[in-house]
């Protein structure tokens, strides 16, 4: 009762916000109210939501694709796009979460369930700077979403880079993102040259692989990076290709979160990679069940919430 007494009208505008926004999700789902208004209505009363962590990661439940949302101090990381179809569950997700524009977006590989939604978020919020990983001409795909995904940034002006091992971006408040990998592959399996990044605040640490599977672990861990991490973004949506034991070994982590959707036509997460979790007690989520994984950290200390 001391923080009602101290600041009530805090209080009741934080109530307020909590009701319109159940209100509305409500009326939302049931068609009631349009797109449009919804997100108007959202975008009007979020300034009344406090965050609870310094830092959070999102892993935003895109059915069988990836989209990961980093929210640092200062600045607003986002990770793949999930695949064609997903920009409507993006747009509202980022703007639900009060985030406007974005600083850094990384396209981990150029498949449709990395980047199927990217032209269209890119055109929603303004982008500083994109990253993409250099693949060799022979083995760069001609599909018309990746060309219009460059289009889109070349249109907007908006810089891109192949990602480069060792370059590090300031998140703000000691938040520090690192590229990581890929690590020297060559080859012509395009999960490989997934762009591997490491967000490391204070303590705590979130690892980030893309699709990278066995081949590009193993080249990394060559390489002497750090892979350590308190949450693992677990490789390729759970595959047994990715996450392999001597990976999760020097990873290490006590969280993984799994990218996969429903009943998924590959059989993501594999069993074998689920066995080896539960092996070494890495606490595992997966967006098919749990649906958006948030994680906080207040640089000591990660917390983990889901939405289903
Ligand atoms: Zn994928």
């Amino acid at each position: 009762m001391k923080a009602f007494n101290k600041n009530p009208s805090g209080l009741i505008a934080a109530l307020f916000a909590i009701i319109v926004v159940f209100l509305g999700a409500t009326l939302y789902e049931h068609g009631i109210i349009s797109d449009d208004f919804y997100l108007k209505l959202l975008t009007t009363v979020q300034g009344n939501v406090a965050e609870s962590s310094e830092l959070e990661v999102h892993f935003i439940d895109v059915d069988q694709a990836e989209c990961i949302l980093i929210k640092a101090p200062e600045k607003t990381v986002l990770i793949d796009a999930g695949n064609i179809g997903c920009e409507r569950k993006i747009e509202n997700y980022l703007r639900t979460k009060g985030v406007f524009s974005i600083d850094l977006f990384i396209a981990t590989h150029p498949h449709a369930d990395h980047i199927g939604s990217a032209s269209d978020i890119i055109k929603k919020f303004p982008v500083s700077e994109v990253i993409i990983p250099e693949i060799p001409e022979e083995f760069l795909p001609t599909t018309s979403l990746f060309e219009d995904f460059l289009k889109t940034l070349s249109k907007r002006n908006i810089p891109v880079s192949y990602s480069e091992n060792g370059k590090v971006f300031e998140l703000g408040g000691g938040a520090v993102l690192e590229i990581l990998g890929p690590a020297g592959y060559s080859g012509d399996n395009l999960n490989n040259y997934s762009v591997i990044s490491k967000l490391t605040f204070g303590e705590t640490s979130f690892l980030f692989t893309g699709d990278a599977e066995e081949e590009a672990e193993l080249l990394l861990l060559d390489s002497g990076a750090d892979v350590s991490c308190t949450v693992l973004n677990a490789g390729h949506h759970g595959s047994s290709t990715s996450n392999c034991a001597l990976f999760l070994k020097a990873a290490s982590p006590e969280y993984a979160a799994i990218s996969c959707g429903y009943n998924n036509d590959y059989g993501h997460p594999h069993k074998e990679v689920i066995s080896v979790f539960n092996d070494f007690e890495i606490k595992y989520y997966r967006t098919d069940y749990d649906g958006d994984i948030v994680f906080g950290s207040d640089g000591k200390t990660v917390t983990v919430t889901t939405r289903k």
